[in-house]
């Protein structure tokens, strides 16, 4: 994978693909995140003199929908830039060649409408692929957190564009993650939570291998629960998944790996109640739910990752959006945020609590990726990666 910053870019024009995949509501971008994480590839491609035009998906359009155009997201890049940002209500064709065109070298920047308004896109359309590249002469991926999408944006355009790059986002999300997986600092410590053992199996099976603890909570901490023979009541467990997670407490003996599963819940007859009760796992009543790990669990997940070097942490341990809810995540987010000298975090919920808290600070680094994010962790190749030659 050949990096932005060895290319030359003097008068070139240069497409960059990035995620500006950000909330827009009545028109205007409510969370730019994505947006100020794109900022230093189109920077790097500006200050060295190229005429630069940046494409993204939002949102999942069916069509042509004003409701999902970017033209919010240029404006606020234009804000975040403080350099003039032209918008182009289309993705190909001869009006964007010319607006590219005539764009003055490093001075200004053009925002294309969303990719997904291209029947092509998601089909990896090769004669879509091939006029991206015709827009120009080096296309840069800086979208990790779409690259494992085989589209014609992503993936597609990099077999034919004259030359192709990694953007500088792409590759810091590339080697964060590689690191972790490859040559951590050990020890590595994985928290994992959130909804379902299920989307996440084949990430608990590919870390296990490789990490030094694990720690789940979160509703998947539930099933595995179950498995061990406790009462959940009417939590949220993948009965299906009853064998996977007794196969993985099996896998974890002898290897190594110490893994750690939450001692007492947050509990309650449904989200809505005014505060949660806390119960020794042993002890959930049948008609509650687990909707959070409980204060014993947090000290134990807490001195579960004291002397940890490297901590990976994705999936809330509870229902955070609600406040009864909300203590395990919160008080993992802070042990987290503590431990270890590189503490990496990923996934959309778990980005979001940790910037409820205003922790995003304290970590070494934050994917802005959640499928992308897990499918890396889970060791497959992604598409936008594979097409860069990575
Ligand atoms: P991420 O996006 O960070 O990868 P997930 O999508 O896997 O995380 O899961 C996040 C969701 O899991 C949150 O919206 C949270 O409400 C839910 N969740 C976590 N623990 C529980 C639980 N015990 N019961 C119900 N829902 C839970
Ligand atoms: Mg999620």
């Amino acid at each position: 994978m050949r990096s932005i910053e060895k290319l030359e870019l003097k008068n070139k024009r240069v497409l960059i693909r990035a995620d500006l995949n950000v909330p827009v509501k009545n028109g205007e971008v409510s969370d730019d995140f994505r947006i100020r994480a794109s900022l230093p590839t189109i920077r790097l491609c500006l200050d060295n003199g190229a005429k630069v035009a940046v494409m993204s998906h939002l949102g999942r359009p069916k069509g042509k929908d004003s409701a999902y155009s970017l033209k919010p997201v240029a404006e606020r890049l234009g804000e975040l830039l403080g350099m003039p940002v032209r918008f182009v209500p289309e993705t190909v064709g001869e009006s964007v060649a010319r607006e590219i065109g005539s764009l003055e070298p490093g001075k200004e920047v053009l925002v294309l409408e969303n990719v997904r308004f291209e029947p092509g896109e998601e089909k990896d359309d090769e004669h879509l692929a091939k006029a991206y590249a015709q827009l120009c002469d080096v296309f840069v991926n800086d979208a990790f957190a779409s690259s494992h999408r085989a589209h014609a944006s992503v993936a597609g355009v990099a077999r034919f564009a004259e030359e192709k790059a990694a953007g500088l986002l792409l590759t810091r999300e590339v080697m964060s993650l590689k690191w972790v997986l490859e040559d951590p600092k050990r020890p590595l410590s994985v928290v994992l939570g959130g909804a379902k053992v299920s989307t996440k199996i084949g990430l608990i099976e590919n870390l296990l291998k490789k990490t030094d603890r694990l720690l789940i909570g979160g509703a998947m901490a539930n099933t595995f629960l179950k498995a061990l023979g406790h009462n959940l009541g009417k939590s949220l467990v993948e009965d299906d998944m009853l064998k996977k997670a007794l196969e993985v407490l099996e896998s974890v003996k002898g290897s190594g790996c110490t893994l750690l599963l939450p001692c007492d819940a947050g509990v309650g007859e449904g989200p809505d109640v005014p505060r949660a009760t806390y119960v020794p796992v042993g002890m959930i009543p049948k008609e509650a739910q687990a909707l959070d790990i409980g204060p014993a669990s947090v000290q134990l997940f807490k001195e579960g990752l004291e002397g940890s070097m490297t901590v990976l942490w994705n999936g809330p341990m509870g229902m955070f959006e609600v406040p009864s809810f909300a203590l395990g995540t919160y008080g993992v987010a802070f042990a987290v945020s503590q431990a270890g000298a590189f503490r990496v975090a990923g996934g959309g919920e778990t980005d979001e609590a940790i910037e409820r808290l205003g922790l995003a600070s304290t970590f070494s680094f934050i994917s802005t990726a959640g499928g992308a994010f897990l499918e890396f962790l889970e060791g497959k190749t992604l598409p936008g990666i594979v097409a860069l030659g990575g």
